[in-house]
């Protein structure tokens, strides 16, 4: 591989993913395999500001790829906002001679890479890492997986008691703005209702929905929310209005939060950060640069940073009719 590349730089940024630390492993180890220099970043952009750098080789990520997290830590950096800040972490890669960066995160991250592309040429190549699944680009980014196996499980768990107890559950999931995990997770779970930011249900048919769902027979339900559902209350508000509407149903909230960010990652998660990781540094060595790697049709792809970070990952709609049909 024909290349000016000899140090890259990895990091990881944003809220963390199962699948962060395999797609570290991957960087690192595909550095070695085609003998480039590899450092680890610390805290994201924020490490980046303050040097804080370590060399990694293979043996450096050793019994990882099982992990949850990121053993290179994660930050939100205010300071790279700025192009102040922009400058001290140019200065830093510079006099520690990195050459290209490969960032994994979500949107966010992104932008700052691309914006940091811009203003001093730097290579950076994009690894989707966001349970929320809400990247243009890829069908799967890493930890999305091992997030709805997470939450499969716990509404599997929470149907044990609403079953016993004939109650009625709201359980809100992540996605403030995308609703992929509520409809999945939902569908997997068995769920007799799903409620996502892409879709404006409304108080009433869903009272409705759930009155019919009692008149057949139905003696619990899971209600599957997402935490950015446009129906304008949160889940909380919901409780309230169902159970002023239905007092014949006894209603319980559970809202998951972080404990699905955590966890060891999926088998399928852990082979696409491999796959991610390994196409990230290849790419940085065949002179590609403000890309993202993705998975599309069970292929890696290249996406221009700037169409993954503006283009919507739209929700297949077929699996909102299929969730209509297997839950009534
Ligand atoms: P998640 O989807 O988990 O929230 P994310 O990558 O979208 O992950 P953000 O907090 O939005 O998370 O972004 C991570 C970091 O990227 C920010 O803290 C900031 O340092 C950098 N960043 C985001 N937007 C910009 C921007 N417009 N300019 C420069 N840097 C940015």
């Amino acid at each position: 591989m024909s290349t000016t590349i000899k140090k890259i730089g990895v990091l990881t940024s944003g809220g963390d993913s199962p699948g962060m630390n395999a797609a570290i492993r991957a960087v690192v180890r595909a550095c070695a395999y085609y003998n480039v220099e590899c450092v680890g970043i610390y805290r994201g952009y924020q490490g980046m500001i303050e040097g804080d750098f370590k060399a990694m080789g293979p043996r450096d990520v050793k019994n990882i790829i099982n992990k949850g997290g990121t053993i290179l830590k994660t930050a939100r950096s205010k300071e790279f906002m700025t192009p102040e800040g922009r400058k001290i972490a140019h200065d830093n890669l510079k006099a520690s001679g990195v050459d290209s960066l490969v960032v994994i995160g979500g949107d966010g991250s992104f932008t700052g890479a691309e914006i940091f592309n811009e203003e001093f040429g730097f290579s950076v190549i994009g690894i989707p890492g966001t349970i929320d699944n809400d990247i243009f680009g890829t069908s799967h980014t890493l930890g999305y997986d091992t997030a709805l196996n997470t939450v499969v499980e716990a509404i599997d768990k929470i149907r044990d008691t609403a079953n016993s107890h004939n109650r009625l559950f709201f359980v809100e999931v992540m996605g403030r703005d995308a609703g992929h995990i509520a409809l999945n997770a939902g569908i997997g779970a068995g769920a007799e209702e799903i409620l996502i930011p892409e879709e404006a249900f409304g108080l009433d048919r869903l009272v409705d929905s759930l009155k019919k769902s009692k008149e057949s027979g139905k003696t619990s339900s899971i209600v599957v929310v997402s935490e950015g559902d446009k129906i304008g209350k949160n889940v909380f508000e919901l409780k309230d209005y169902v159970e002023e509407n239905m007092p014949e149903y006894d209603v319980r909230v559970s809202v998951l939060g972080h404990m699905q960010r955590g966890g060891a990652p999926s088998c399928f998660d852990r082979v696409l950060a491999s796959r991610l990781g390994v196409k990230a540094v290849e790419s940085l060595l065949e002179g590609k640069s403000n890309y993202m790697v993705g998975l599309q049709y069970d292929k890696i792809t290249l996406t221009p940073l700037e169409q993954a970070i503006k283009g919507q990952s739209e929700i297949d709609l077929e699996l909102v009719k299929v969730s209509d049909i297997v839950s009534s």
